[in-house]
């Protein structure tokens, strides 16, 4: 089953009188449960490709149907509801909030889901665990190391279970010890509980650990 399915994509950005065409004409599937790479050169599309489809923005035309819902048919206000239920987000600076705690910074989407303290605190500390931080639950950002940082980033972004997890360049920033700890539980969260992850890339060495490379170049896929 298609949980994500892209249909003659098109996203202009207008700077001033310059229009910029990130996407021209994208179509692509993602199956469920799948580990797919997005690659290809800087400027390719593949960060605006990934807003597209996590609706973080809207495309300029075409279509983008995640989970048999035709998103662009949905509100602002219902895709919020929709990212908050379905969907995880790792950045490639981790975002995480500088003045809460590893606990706190996880326990923020449960929390605005309205569950109990008892349950934030539990659901924190198991998906804490899983990341190898379970150590770390009274530490703020700042005390932890880049890679232990991305893995807080992970834990949040996994805390409930979406369906799929959208990663922009996740390893960006870390060397190729923390890289590899972060794609290998990646792939270990993604064979346990057949979450369907996405993520952009310019790694070759990353390639082994994707079922799939959707490559991008000029704003379309390359069929390959
Ligand atoms: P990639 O992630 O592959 O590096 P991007 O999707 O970031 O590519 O960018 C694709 C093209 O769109 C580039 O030419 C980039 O400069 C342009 N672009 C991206 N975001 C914006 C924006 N917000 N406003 C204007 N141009 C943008
Ligand atoms: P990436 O590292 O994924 O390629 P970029 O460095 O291209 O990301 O872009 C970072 C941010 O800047 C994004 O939010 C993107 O939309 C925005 N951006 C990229 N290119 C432009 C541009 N030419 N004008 C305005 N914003 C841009």
């Amino acid at each position: 089953m298609n949980v994500i399915s892209v249909r003659d994509l098109f996203r202009v950005y207008r700077l001033g009188t310059v229009d910029v065409h990130a996407l021209n004409g994208l179509s692509i599937d993602i199956e469920k449960g799948e580990f797919v790479g997005i690659m290809g050169p800087s400027g390719s599309g593949k960060s605006t490709l990934l807003y597209q489809i996590s609706l973080l923005d809207r495309p300029s035309s075409g279509f983008i149907s995640v989970q048999g819902t035709d998103v662009g048919r949905l509100s602002d206000r219902q895709r919020t509801k929709f990212r908050l239920k379905h969907f995880g987000y790792v950045f490639q600076d981790y975002a995480l909030v500088p003045e809460l705690t590893t606990e706190e910074n996880v326990s923020l989407l449960p929390m605005a889901l309205g569950k109990s303290d008892e349950e934030c605190h539990e659901m924190s500390v198991d998906i804490l665990d899983v990341v190898g931080l379970k150590e770390r639950l009274s530490h703020l950002p700042r005390e932890l190391s880049g890679g232990e940082q991305q893995r807080v980033a992970i834990a949040r972004a996994m805390v409930n279970q979406p369906d799929i997890i959208f990663a922009d360049e996740p390893c960006a920033n870390l060397d190729s010890v923390n890289s590899k700890r972060i794609l290998d539980l990646f792939k270990q969260l993604n064979q346990e509980n057949g979450q369907t992850i996405v993520m952009i890339s310019h790694e070759d060495e990353d390639i082994e650990y994707f079922d799939r490379v959707i490559q991008i170049f000029d704003g379309k896929n390359v069929e390959n």
